[in-house]
């Protein structure tokens, strides 16, 4: 059986290339006799995995020396308390909400302490990005919040906040690796790897140095301290190995394609394939303001609902797998992360115009 495109949001299509050599790994990882699976993560073996994967990462993103990269567990859904619990010092945190994970996050850090919604684009569904240049900044605020790339509504913040001297702290789960980033303007950056990284399981946390102290909030078990991985670099416990393994070889994959300027450039000229089409089209129409569109994850509907459960069905059948929207929103949504291939957006479009012919 063939491979399908695989258009969905997470956890979503990974290189072709590096599946093909996870499966040639898989029962004797480079002459241990053993899979990367039944290996030590104190073995030799795996010390090299790890801290390759962590220095390629760093190569591509242009980590400066004074962040910690840590590979996690818990889900990006984790970072949601870790994040207060590690950084309220004064209990209070400016969060903007655009979109449900963002909400999500602003909603958990309430447990801990004062988190405040500066700014929302509830007001239209999501469908935007609100301007953030002066924002109401606490002047007591830990930090100010931000979800980078909205996978459910397809929005991107193309400028960063303006956080008036506050650490930001980003989600860019959704789009991770995806373009070049400065590392510098954040103090925290993560991930859950499962979009655009790898396998489910992993969520990679880039922070710097001085916000990982001893003094996080009462009660936060050991296993939630930044701290506590930093020291261990990654290994207190069992990482999720495999994952990390995975990781890594798209790291590879990523930086033998060109690294990240390489890939922003296939990313944009892959999403103006499926955006040039709906912005003439005469059935789908796209959901987002232009100026905020994301690269990654791309809403659009029909405007009648049965026509998009038809138009779901029947791309289905022929081969594009995951265009339902979220069931949030309804409608669909195309993710084309890093590993969709041009071609995959090129054929889905051809069948978009067939789709319209017959349905107008
Ligand atoms: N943040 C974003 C932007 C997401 O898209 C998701 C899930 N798709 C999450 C957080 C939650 O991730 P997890 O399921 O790994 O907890």
């Amino acid at each position: 059986m063939g491979r399908v495109y695989n258009f969905s949001a997470g956890p979503a299509v990974l290189p072709e290339e590096v599946l093909k050599e996870a499966a040639a790994e898989m029962l004797d990882y480079n002459g241990t006799g053993m899979s990367v699976m039944e290996m030590s993560h104190r073995s030799k073996a795996y010390e090299t995995i790890i801290k390759e994967a962590e220095q390629d990462l760093r190569d591509l993103m242009n980590i400066p020396d004074n962040y910690k990269v840590l590979f996690l567990q818990g889900g990006a859904s984790q970072q949601f308390a870790m994040i207060p619990m590690n950084l309220m010092k004064n209990k209070v945190a400016d969060y903007i909400i655009t979109g449900q994970w963002a909400k999500k996050a602003y909603q958990e850090a309430q447990i801990y302490g004062k988190a405040n919604a500066v700014a929302s684009s509830a007001d239209k569904t999501f469908s935007y990005i609100p301007d953030c240049s002066d924002l109401p900044i606490s002047e007591d605020a830990d930090y100010v919040y931000i979800c980078e790339n909205n996978t459910i509504y397809g929005t991107k913040f193309k400028k960063l906040p303006n956080t008036k001297g506050k650490t930001l702290v980003a989600d860019v789960s959704s789009c991770f690796l995806s373009e070049p980033v400065d590392v510098t303007k954040y103090g925290v950056i993560y991930g859950g790897v499962q979009k655009n990284v790898g396998p489910a399981g992993v969520v990679i946390v880039i922070i710097r140095e001085d916000l990982i102290t001893e003094d996080t909030l009462p009660g936060t078990p050991t296993m939630l301290k930044y701290k506590i991985h930093a020291d261990n670099e990654s290994l207190y416990n069992t990482p999720p190995a495999y994952g990390i393994y995975i990781c890594g070889k798209v790291f590879k994959w990523l930086k033998k394609l060109g690294g990240l300027e390489a890939m922003k450039v296939i990313n944009e000229k892959k999403a103006a394939v499926l955006y040039d089409f709906l912005d003439q089209s005469k059935l789908f129409k796209g959901t987002v303001v232009k100026e905020d569109r994301s690269l990654m994850n791309v809403p659009f509907v029909t405007g009648n609902e049965e026509l998009d459960a038809k138009f779901v069905k029947e791309a289905k059948a022929a081969g594009f797998e995951n265009l339902k929207g979220h069931r949030t929103v309804g409608g669909m949504r195309a993710s084309i992360y890093n590993a969709m291939p041009m071609e995959g957006v090129e054929k889905l479009v051809e069948f978009m115009k067939k789709f319209e012919e017959e349905n107008t």
